[in-house]
């Protein structure tokens, strides 16, 4: 038994399961937050228009899910960050 990160509460890992469950790869051993805590957005990942998970320090919802980023890290060798680069300049 953890506490959650953020608010100390002991982390119910059945209902952080559920919550996490949209996401690929990711189980409960990988976050430190409890289920109230973890935002998981449907939907809204542009690479495979899975769900992300939205980190706390992150403003806004996140363009890739960490799957999708993993892989990008993967492909490219650098981090692209949880946002679509719009470079618009
Ligand atoms: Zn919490
Ligand atoms: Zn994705």
């Amino acid at each position: 038994m953890k506490p959650c990160q953020n608010c100390q509460a002991v982390i119910d890992e059945y209902i952080l399961d559920k919550q996490l469950e949209p996401l690929r790869e990711l189980t409960v051993d990988d976050f430190n937050v409890c289920g109230n805590c973890a935002t998981v957005v449907p939907d809204a990942c542009v690479e495979c228009g899975g769900a992300v998970y939205v980190p706390r320090d992150s403003n806004g919802t996140p363009d890739y899910c960490p799957a999708c980023r993993s892989d990008l890290i993967e492909r490219t060798g650098h981090d692209p960050g949880w946002h679509l680069d719009t470079a618009s300049s």
